[in-house]
């Protein structure tokens, strides 16, 4: 996705919200007529959501190598990956909740009410439950989230320990991966039309542009404000604490990659300046930094999860749907899950975000609404992405040389 592209999402929007302004305003109907181009974009990204998270997280999870050889340094970089994606999915759960930003914003009843009631009442023991399925068949015809990416943590896991039986099916399911991506992108350019197709049949009651717009400015203060938290509060403090790094140099000496990230909203291509950075200035371990960074690069995103968790529970707040605490710890799960599927490059989290409304029963008709607004979001939140794993290898630095013969 290029700036072409989203520049082509924004004028989609646009003319969609016109013609709804027209049709409501002058004929006195909504353009339900275009529903259907909507219908179609949602229908092809859920389409491709079980592909998607199959391939991805087990394509994350083999990259790792073999499971057991991980080691104790292997297996911190992993749980304090892990924690401060659940710290930054939390934070974005906070904020979100705080400033509300979705109430108001007129998105106009929702269809589908019974499926998120369905969802509505998850005690303790239901979470717990539906981590694992009794046919994994079934809930991927019923797009059970979470069993999926149990599942598949669990199949990638075992793939990475059968030695020469394991490689043809994981090299099936990067082909897979690769193929699902390509499947993404196209998708993404029905995207414009999509959008316009949601928009028209949707808006158009006098009043609905100022609070949509002003609901969206506030959705993108209510990402940035969790975001820089995360960033100059929470992954500072880590980083003073157990990296004993003073955090103000260590940024600085980050400024290039970081500002690579902000272009470029990828944190895959920013990798080697991330590496040369934390390598060279900032005098991280060459061990740490060939071994944290690049798996960072693929499993950490604290800014994609932190995001995710805010524009799921923005969507719901603009489409009236009051969420229980079960559905947000829900959230707050496959958000943080979610992350560790998006690959590094642009709009990645976009797309798994489908992923966490999905799994609370949110209307897909949601991302219409985020749309127009990824693009920048997608910037701030990859600068985040590479910030969190610079920190990273700085912390888990400080543990390597007392544990020589890992990593
Ligand atoms: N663009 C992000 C990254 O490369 C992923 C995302 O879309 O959130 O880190």
């Amino acid at each position: 996705m290029n700036d072409r592209h989203n520049t082509i999402i924004l004028i989609g929007i646009v003319a969609g919200i016109v013609l709804a302004f027209v049709g409501v305003q002058i004929f006195g109907e909504k353009m339900t007529m275009f529903g259907w181009m909507g219908t179609l974009f949602l229908s092809a990204l859920k389409m491709i959501i079980v592909p998607l998270i199959m391939a991805s997280m087990i394509v994350g999870i083999t990259g790792l190598g073999d499971v057991r050889k991980l080691g104790s340094v292997g297996l911190r970089t992993v749980l304090y990956y892990a924690a401060t994606t659940g710290i930054a999915v939390f934070l974005g759960i906070v904020v979100v909740n705080l400033i509300q930003p979705g109430v108001g914003v007129p998105f106009g009843e929702v269809t589908i009410p019974e499926q998120v009631a369905a969802k509505r009442d998850l005690g303790f023991s239901d979470i717990v439950l539906s981590f694992v399925s009794d046919n994994i068949f079934a809930s991927m015809a019923q797009m059970q989230i979470l069993p999926i990416i149990v599942f598949s943590l669990v199949l990638g896991g075992v793939l990475t320990t059968l030695g020469k039986a394991g490689e043809p099916v994981i090299a099936f399911f990067h082909g897979l991966n690769e193929a699902v991506m390509k499947i993404v992108y196209m998708i993404m350019w029905m995207a414009p039309l999509g959008v316009f197709g949601l928009v028209a049949a949707r808006f158009g009651e006098a009043g609905d542009l100022g609070t949509l717009i002003g609901g969206l400015g506030k959705y993108m203060l209510t990402v940035l404000l969790g975001l820089g938290v995360h960033a100059l509060v929470v992954l500072p403090l880590l980083l003073w604490f157990f990296g004993r790094r003073n955090p103000l140099p260590y940024l600085y000496n980050m400024a290039a990659p970081l500002l690579t990230a902000f272009s470029t909203a990828s944190s895959s291509a920013t990798l080697p300046l991330t590496i040369e950075a934390v390598e060279d200035n900032n005098k991280v371990s060459r061990k740490a930094t060939y071994f944290v960074l690049p798996l960072g690069a693929t499993i950490n995103m604290d800014g994609t999860a932190l995001y995710e968790s805010v524009a799921a529970i923005f969507i719901a707040q603009a489409m009236g749907i009051e969420l229980s605490v079960g559905q947000q710890v829900m959230i707050f799960l496959t958000a943080t899950l979610a992350a560790v599927g998006a690959a590094g490059i642009p709009q990645a989290g976009l797309v798994t975000m489908v992923i966490v409304l999905q799994a609370v029963g949110l209307p897909l008709e949601g991302t219409a609404l985020i749309l127009a607004v990824d693009w920048l979001l997608d910037r701030f939140r990859t600068t985040v992405n590479v910030w969190g794993d610079a920190c990273g290898a700085a912390v888990i630095d400080r543990y390597i040389d007392s544990e020589p013969e890992a990593a």
